[in-house]
């Protein structure tokens, strides 16, 4: 693992995960599905769970959604899935908690947005879920986002910064109003009776450089966990880049306690491709192993046939789709290494480098794969079916290095 040097916090026990307090960084992820539907909820936070998600998120946005939170949580324990279910409120949480009983008590956190949580009412509202959360003892987020920014601490903030003899510009100030709706609003949190190692806090915004500079200020005005996030980071490629970009700079400062990667799915898209993309990123940084690595050449005009990147991409499908059961069974496969080579410039090398290799032939080469294990050559695969012979001796590798638990 990678030797990153965390920032201290406090640990907030969330339905049993450990947030904060040096603890590894907690995955999470949230659904979009119609909180008010509990078996189309159900099996989407059963899906997030199986991708590896330790944590997932509902909105509960109406009276229907809340009276469905009992009811999907029964699905999941029908299902087996035991992972603690946060609901995201906004605007009415304060009544739709005290309304719905079974529903504050089955969520294992409370995501309260200070921006929204009512304007002249604003603190006896956000008092109101707090009391509740105490009341049923869990833990809250205070989850600014600069969409939703409280206007009045926003406006308070720039007419002092107007009437200063230096006025900053208005980013600094919105970053600063950030940070100070949070920390105000823990401070009120706790001045209600919620214990410190109950909240966690975050403070979304939309760009990379803006979510550096105001985690940087929130790390270093309080010891709450952060929960870390680009909002709105968007679709494909962008989303993937600039979450990335914006998580990877503040976990390599030790800053970050839970990631979520807000992708916007393509119509009819994979939702539990966020989850992928965050174990990936912790991974990538050597904080966290979540699945074997595949490493795979780009492939080039050596390699013209997509054979390769067939057989590449068949073998991380395979190995993902492996590890709900050796995530039980054989949890230290998550540290193997794969090598998934085009042609023999790199391949054996690379191969032999991997716990387990195989370098298949480039285009003029003999029709032949040769397979290392533990930097020996084993054997040379040949014919139709390198894939399946390939996983079988990768099956016998985990069976043979990875211990039954
Ligand atoms: S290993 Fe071979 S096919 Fe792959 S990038 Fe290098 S030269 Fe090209």
């Amino acid at each position: 693992m990678a030797d990153v040097k965390r920032r201290a916090s406090v640990a907030v026990d969330v339905g049993g995960v450990q947030v904060g307090g040096g603890h590894p960084v907690v995955v999470q992820s949230m659904t979009n599905t119609d909180t008010a539907d509990p078996e189309a909820t159900a099996r989407q936070v059963a899906a997030l769970a199986a991708a590896g998600s330790e944590l997932v998120r509902v909105t509960v946005n109406t009276e229907q959604a809340a009276a469905a939170v009992p009811r999907m949580a029964e699905r999941l324990a029908a299902l087996g899935v035991r992972v603690p279910v946060i609901g995201d409120f906004h605007y009415n949480g304060h009544l739709l908690l005290a309304k719905y009983p079974a529903c504050a008590q089955t969520l294992a956190k409370y995501r309260i947005n200070p921006g929204n949580v009512g304007g002249k009412r604003h603190d006896e509202n956000f008092r109101a879920i707090v009391e509740i959360a105490i009341r049923n003892g869990k833990p809250v987020r205070i989850g600014v986002n600069w969409g939703s920014l409280d206007q009045t601490l926003l406006t308070g903030l720039m007419d002092a910064n107007a009437r200063s003899p230096k006025p900053r510009d208005a980013r600094a100030v919105t970053m600063d109003a950030m940070v100070e709706s949070a920390v105000r609003s823990a401070r009120l949190a706790e001045d209600t009776g919620l214990a410190h190692d109950r909240i966690i806090l975050s403070a979304k915004v939309s760009g990379v450089q803006d979510l550096v500079d105001v985690y940087r200020a929130l790390a270093a005005r309080c010891d709450y966990p952060l929960h870390l996030g680009l909002t709105e980071a968007g679709m494909g490629t962008k989303g993937v880049v600039a979450s990335t970009a914006g998580i990877a700079l503040l976990l390599q400062e030790g800053i970050g306690d839970t990631i979520r990667v807000s992708l916007t799915p393509a119509p009819g898209g994979d939702r539990t491709e966020e989850v992928v993309v965050a174990q990936q990123i912790l991974q990538s940084l050597g904080l966290r192993s979540f699945v074997p690595q595949v490493t795979a050449c780009p492939g080039c005009g050596r390699t013209t046939s997509t054979f390769f990147q067939e057989m590449a991409s068949d073998i991380q499908r395979y190995l993902r789709e492996r590890m709900p059961v050796w995530r039980e069974q054989r949890p230290g496969v998550v540290e193997l290494r794969v090598a998934v080579m085009g042609c023999v410039v790199n391949g054996p090398g690379e191969s032999k480098h991997a716990d387990i290799g195989i370098s298949l032939p480039g285009t003029f080469e003999e029709p032949k794969a040769p397979v290392f294990v533990d930097g020996k050559l084993v054997t040379t695969l040949k014919g139709d079916d390198i894939v399946p012979q390939f996983l079988r001796i990768l099956e016998g590798y985990v069976e043979e290095h990875y211990r039954l638990v």
